[in-house]
């Protein structure tokens, strides 16, 4: 039978709630090829593959680009197909001891990696705001939550097999079994949360792994690399850097027996269409495109700024932020005003996520900033009224990739802001009339993942909330 377990953990519990995905076809936000070019150096992070660190079998590496100054200030090795089927040969020679170490043994490897990444937290979260360009402060987060779930992953204890019926001639069981060798394939908004939620639940689980970044945020991850030598027998956590070849890699890969990708529905596609040919599992964590709808009787001066941060958290860089606003045509002019307000008191706490003071950074890569500053084109183009914003600037003098906090009135569906993720810092305001109405277009999406409602609806109707 299957592992079940290993489907949970590997597919749902480790990203918590928001795991439901998004199938659609015209919302996808990957736009182009990336720009990262190899340099033959040698990198200070090497990967850790078989137990040992090391550099890329071709001498290259990929610089790491500082999103709010547009500039490389460090590098990471440029993983190969070699470099691959060495990580994932030691990951299936692993599988067959470490699937039958006791849970206790793992567990205490588990617990140890924790606190070796909380050792060095400051150089982690430093290194995370520099590739990722988030504040400071919640770089900490991220970093400490990787701590936070080993120890509580090395709680769950062993699953038992479960005895679900039996009578005179037979017994059946429900039996978990850990899966295999995992790839995990994480993306650039929140790389060291979605790198810790690809290892951790797999060696928990007696899964091996192999861990790939985005290229755009890799060293964060590499860095981790060590604590990952340090903690697991040779073979077990394998953590390389790369470009996007090599998560086709991974996916292509015969003896990698299931994939487990957060990231954008472009490429979640191609994993699932890639994937079909090893007949491989995939667990696709995918975008969001979450409505929030206003509700007749919200105070606005309430909402207003829940809304706001809901919409702007790490510059809307979130699966799961607000995405599209619908508001009642009673509070509409009064809600235009409100965001227009919290745009404005936004805009000078934008820069460098390593400055005192600093509530929201870049975007965080040049051809994310081209796709937000289109859309928001695009939106111009079709009437929208630009109430804040709507443009590029550069709060630090130097050549980031920050966009105006950005809100956006007169909107409806049928324009690509409204129908697509952003992944930006720009909301949509959509009037509506009737409630029933606003919902039913709040649910008419391809996407999955959140929605909100303000004020919260009382308990009977919350049912009819949208659910995604
Ligand atoms: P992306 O799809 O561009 O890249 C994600 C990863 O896939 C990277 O590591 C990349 O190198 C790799 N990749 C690229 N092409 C590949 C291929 N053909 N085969 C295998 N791997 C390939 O995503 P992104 O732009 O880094 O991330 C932003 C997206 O992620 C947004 O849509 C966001 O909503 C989503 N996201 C979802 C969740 C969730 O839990 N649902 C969480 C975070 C982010």
């Amino acid at each position: 039978m299957l592992s079940k377990l290993a489907s949970h953990m590997i597919g749902s519990r480790e990203s918590g709630a928001v795991c439901f995905n998004w199938t659609g076809s015209t919302t996808d936000i990957r736009t182009e090829t990336m720009e990262i070019v190899a340099e033959e150096r040698v990198s200070d992070h090497p990967m850790a593959i078989n137990g040992e660190l090391v550099q890329s079998s071709s001498g290259l590496s990929d610089p790491v680009i500082n999103p709010a100054t547009g500039e490389a200030f460090d590098y990471v090795p440029h993983g190969t197909r070699e470099d691959l089927d060495r990580a994932v040969d030691a990951a299936a020679e692993a599988f067959k001891t470490w699937s039958q170490t006791p849970f206790e043994e793992r567990a205490a490897c588990v617990v140890k990696f924790g606190e070796l990444v909380a050792a060095k937290a400051d150089e982690l979260a430093k290194a995370l705001t520099m590739e990722q360009g988030k504040p400071l402060r919640m770089s900490q987060g991220e970093v400490g939550g990787i701590t936070h779930q080993c120890n509580e992953m090395a709680k769950i204890g062993d699953i038992k097999s479960e005895t679900v019926s039996e009578d005179n001639d037979a017994e059946y069981k429900l039996v978990y079994t850990p899966r295999g060798v995992i790839g995990g394939i994480t993306p650039w908004n929140f790389p060291l949360a979605m790198a810790a939620n690809k290892l951790i639940p797999s060696v928990t689980t007696g899964n091996t792994v192999v861990v790939k970044p985005s290229p755009y945020t890799p060293l964060s991850t590499a860095m981790i690399a060590d604590c990952a030598v340090q903690a697991f027998p040779p073979g077990v956590m394998n953590i390389m850097t790369g470009g996007d070849e090599l998560g086709q890699m991974m996916v292509e890969h015969p003896k990698i027996a299931q994939i487990s990708f957060t990231g954008s529905a472009a490429t979640g596609k191609k994993i699932m269409a890639t994937g079909a040919a090893t007949l491989k599992k995939v667990t696709l964590e995918l975008g969001g495109n979450d409505p929030a709808i206003i509700l007749p009787d919200a105070d606005v001066s309430d909402v207003a700024p829940k809304i706001f941060g809901g919409a702007m958290m790490n510059t809307g860089q979130v699966c799961v932020a607000i995405k599209r606003v619908f508001v009642h045509e009673s509070k509409y002019e009064e809600m235009v005003d409100a965001m227009k307000e919290q745009a404005a008191k936004a805009l000078p706490t934008f820069g460098d996520g390593l400055e005192e003071g600093t509530r929201f950074g870049p975007i965080n890569n040049r051809m994310q900033l081209a796709r937000v500053s289109e859309l928001v084109e695009d939106a111009k183009a079709s009437g929208a009224r630009v109430v804040a914003g709507g443009n590029t600037f550069s709060p630090n003098g130097k050549n980031g990739f920050f966009y105006e906090p950005t809100v956006l009135a007169d909107v409806q569906e049928g324009v690509r802001i409204v129908d697509e993720e952003q992944f930006g810092p720009v909301m949509p305001l959509i009037k509506y009339t009737d409630v029933d109405d606003a919902l039913e277009r709040a649910n008419a999406t391809d996407f999955g993942l959140g929605g909100s409602v303000r004020p919260p609806c009382p308990a009977p109707k919350r049912s009819r909330v949208p659910v995604f």
